[in-house]
């Protein structure tokens, strides 16, 4: 469980971090900037020449002074390529991303959350380590990390540096509150993520602190958020529209134009990870959107997600079947690309539809909302009218 060993991480910017990533993907070969959402692509021939010149303790190749400087603005000239590029290993599957939900504990109680209860649990601080190994091992690049709330996890500094320290693109989904600290500030300023969403729950202090159940959380928000988009950190806010904030959605568009944010706009609220329904209220019907069809997915395939106890699925929605990382390693994931295959065969919630030939819904999606008995007009795309 968490907080049953005690981080014993250096500070962060006590290593020094590789300015350059090269990692094959798929049959590509990408070059990244740690924290930037660019990539520059490598042909087979020189990804090779670049590990070689990395092993051989030389330096950089001369090709590559030129693409770096115009995408990052770096002079790689006569640097050595050992520690200015960490060249990745090819995973034995496809999985390129993951998401990892560090921890289901939140300092918010939002009325609208999907993760129920948010208990505080997860593997200890080693436990984290070793799922770190098996998603670098896995061949993981872009690594999102979720909670619960990332960002009150004892263990997220160690967490986070150490993602980047093996070569991962790190992406945090957080409601913020704690971006005003200077130890987390500092932490991201030093490695920035390549995008920090931020979830938006009103434009006033009323409306933020109702929705959140917590008094003087918009406040803390604030400040979070002024810090992050002084510092030029990549912030994304997500608009989360209820009911009880409808009414100030015109504000907080406003507040991401005034500071030149992008965002986007979630009203479909899900029902819980255990199957029910006490979130669907929170929903305002008149904001509600049509979801876009669904055209397959490469859950299971080339991402997966895992959970505060280390175990993997084919996404935070279809959560079961789960594999245990760590008992079974990389090796598990070879049996997820079945799962996700299983998962998205029709389920018995929707027998006897006649337009069930032409559904284009998530199955993994249509079962949750099943579960919680919510109304078919939450999640059939022919609006419910089997
Ligand atoms: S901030 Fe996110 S995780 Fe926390 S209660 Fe709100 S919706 Fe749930
Ligand atoms: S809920 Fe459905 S569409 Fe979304 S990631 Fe999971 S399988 Fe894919």
């Amino acid at each position: 469980m968490t907080g049953q060993l005690a981080p014993t991480l250096d500070e962060p910017g006590e290593h020094p971090m590789h300015a350059l990533i090269a990692a094959p993907v798929g049959d590509a070969h990408l070059l990244l900037r740690p924290g930037s959402p660019k990539a520059v692509k490598l042909g087979a021939a020189k990804f090779t020449e670049l590990q070689s010149a990395v092993q051989a303790a030389e330096a950089v190749p001369s090709w590559l002074v030129d693409p770096v400087a115009r995408s990052w603005g770096i002079d790689l000239t006569d640097r050595p390529a050992a520690g200015t590029v960490l060249v990745r290993e090819a995973g034995p599957y496809e999985f390129s991303r993951a998401t990892y939900e560090i921890n289901l504990g939140c300092d918010f109680d939002c009325e609208h959350c999907y993760l129920g209860e948010k208990k505080f649990e997860g593997v200890d601080l080693a436990g984290k380590e070793r799922l770190l190994l098996t998603l670098r091992d896995a061949g993981v690049i872009w690594l999102q990390i979720t909670g619960g709330e990332p960002l009150i996890d004892p263990h997220f500094p160690f967490v986070y540096e150490r993602a980047h320290e093996l070569g991962m693109q790190v992406e945090i989904l957080s409601n913020g509150s704690r971006l005003r600290t200077d130890r987390m500030f500092n932490l991201l300023a030093k490695y920035p993520p390549t995008k920090l969403s931020l979830s938006v729950y009103g434009a006033s202090a009323e409306t933020y602190d109702g929705l959140t159940r917590r008094r003087g959380a918009y406040e803390r928000f604030t400040e979070g958020l002024s810090r992050a988009v002084g510092a030029r950190l990549n912030v994304d806010m997500s608009l989360i529209i209820t009911s009880r904030n409808a009414h100030e959605q015109g504000d907080m568009r406003q507040w991401a134009v005034d500071l030149g944010v992008p965002y986007r706009e979630y009203a479909n609220i899900s029902p819980t990870i255990y199957g029910t329904g006490e979130t669907l209220p929170t929903q305002s019907p008149e904001h509600l959107t049509q979801r876009a069809p669904f055209t397959g997915c490469p859950a299971g395939h080339t991402f997966f997600h895992v959970d505060p106890h280390g175990r993997a699925s084919i996404c935070k929605v279809g959560r079961d079947p789960s594999i245990d990382l760590l008992t079974e390693g990389v090796e598990g994931l070879a049996r997820l690309g079945d799962i996700a295959d299983s998962l998205m065969l029709r389920t018995g919630g929707c027998s006897g539809c006649t337009l069930s030939a032409t559904c284009r819904v998530c199955r993994p999606m249509a079962k949750v909302f099943q579960e919680a008995k919510a109304p078919l007009q939450n999640y059939c795309q022919h609006g419910g009218t089997p």
